[in-house]
């Protein structure tokens, strides 16, 4: 990959000299005549430093090998998460980097065994793109929590692809093995349904887990694209619904995605006044935060999950107040390659989508500050046929 120039259209030719076989005609060539086209260049967006902020890149995507898919991208979300990985927060991060796995988009070419997807059909790409396949976390289906080898969608070190440096949607085309790709159904939004391959799949996991069911009570700790998904299918599977939020001016907002309850959770005695109401909470905050007070919120076996991975150490829990109610304090890792596809069906079948603001790839910065001030309902989702023209400008 090279930050700046060339940027091609979307799925651009096959790069001369990378590959000796015989180039295809992608857009209509299945199966294994597709497999001998070479590698192709795809226009991206990513940071090639901490501090760069989003430029315009170039990535090479292998050729399909035969269990691979290749997807020509329609919509990538932003999840905090991006933010934190460009921005370095989490370390270790390597430059360039591409992020984005909310993705959505259209088969494109198909690898040689590929006998149960079509060109054309919608699918999506979440969080990771290979694992292992043999440790018992992914015999169970758990590939999330892989013990020796996940492989994330970006910045991750592909073993099975001499050890290439993964990256992310926030791009014209992706090459995925076809165990990591999902059936997006036609009858949802792609711009909507993209953040339901992480935010959605992100909250359905532990609430599946706890096995939500109707009339527990569910609270929400932070509505961003995390906590406004969580709102969404707690509220699909039958739950009520408690909204933990900082921010006031959340609060019709919230009601209309369907909370029964919403508490300013720097009021306390808004927090005293939830004392032992809910069963489980989802608590997907991006920043630092006492936990201790959404605890005492919790009921005789309650349980909450952290989802979100601020940057700084967060405060220390009370043992008191986990041991006198028998609470668990769990966290929870997206959801496996099953439950995702299980999830993106449940979300079919109740009408369940992001609500989305659908950005141009020159609003990607933009879009990031906003995101951190809490200034989106509820999730930015990149429009990639945009990703062509700023580059074009840049290199004018
Ligand atoms: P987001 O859209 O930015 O939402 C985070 C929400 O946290 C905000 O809308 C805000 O809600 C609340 N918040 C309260 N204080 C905050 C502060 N000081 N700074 C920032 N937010 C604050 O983020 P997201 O995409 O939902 O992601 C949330 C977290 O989950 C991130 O840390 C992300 O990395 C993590 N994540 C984890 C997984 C996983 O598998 N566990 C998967 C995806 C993302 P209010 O205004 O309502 O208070
Ligand atoms: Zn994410
Ligand atoms: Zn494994």
């Amino acid at each position: 990959m090279t930050p700046g120039r060339p940027v091609p259209p979307p799925l651009a030719k096959p790069l001369p000299d990378l590959d000796t076989a015989a180039n295809t005609d992608a857009s209509t060539t299945a199966g294994s005549a597709a497999q001998t086209a070479g590698p192709t260049l795809a226009a991206a967006y990513g940071a090639t430093a901490p501090d760069s902020g989003l430029v315009p890149l170039t990535v090479s995507r292998r050729a399909p090998k035969a269990d691979d898919v290749e997807i020509a991208i329609e919509f990538c979300g932003l999840c905090h998460s991006d933010v934190h990985a460009t921005r370095g927060e989490w370390g270790g991060d390597t430059y360039p980097l591409i992020p984005g796995h909310e993705i959505v988009g259209r088969v494109s070419r198909l690898g040689s065994d590929v006998d149960d997807f079509t060109i054309g059909e919608r699918v999506g790409v979440g969080c990771m793109v290979d694992s292992c396949r043999e440790c018992d976390s992914c015999l169970d289906g758990l590939e999330q929590y892989c013990e020796k080898a996940l492989v994330g969608t970006y910045g991750a070190k592909d073993a099975r692809n001499d050890g290439a440096i993964t990256q992310g949607g926030y791009a014209t085309s992706i090459v995925v093995d076809r165990n990591y790709v999902l059936r997006v159904p036609e009858t949802l939004d792609p711009a909507a349904v993209a953040p339901l391959l992480c935010a959605g799949i992100t909250t359905y996991s532990p609430l599946n887990h706890f096995e939500v069911e109707e009339g527990d009570v569910v609270g929400v700790v932070g509505l961003g694209g995390l906590g406004h998904m969580a709102v969404k299918i707690a509220k699909a599977m039958g739950a009520k619904v408690k909204v933990f939020t900082t921010s006031e001016n959340k609060f019709a907002a919230a009601r209309e995605l369907g909370a029964d309850d919403v508490i300013l959770s720097t009021d306390p005695a808004a927090m005293e006044a939830a004392n032992r109401s809910i069963d489980v909470i989802i608590d997907t905050v991006a920043a630092s935060h006492d936990l201790n007070p959404y605890f005492r919120t919790l009921r005789l076996d309650g349980a909450l999950f952290q989802l979100g991975l601020p940057e700084d150490a967060m405060p220390p829990v009370n043992p008191g107040a986990l041991i006198r109610r028998r609470i668990a304090y769990a966290g929870s890792l997206i959801g496996g390659i099953a439950e995702t596809q299980e999830m993106l069906d449940f979300c079919a079948e109740h009408g369940v989508v992001s609500d989305v603001e659908v950005v141009g790839a020159d609003q990607l910065n933009e879009a990031y500050d906003r995101m951190v001030a809490g200034d989106v309902k509820y999730r930015f989702v990149l429009d990639v046929s945009t990703l062509g023209s700023p580059a074009e400008k840049a290199d004018a």
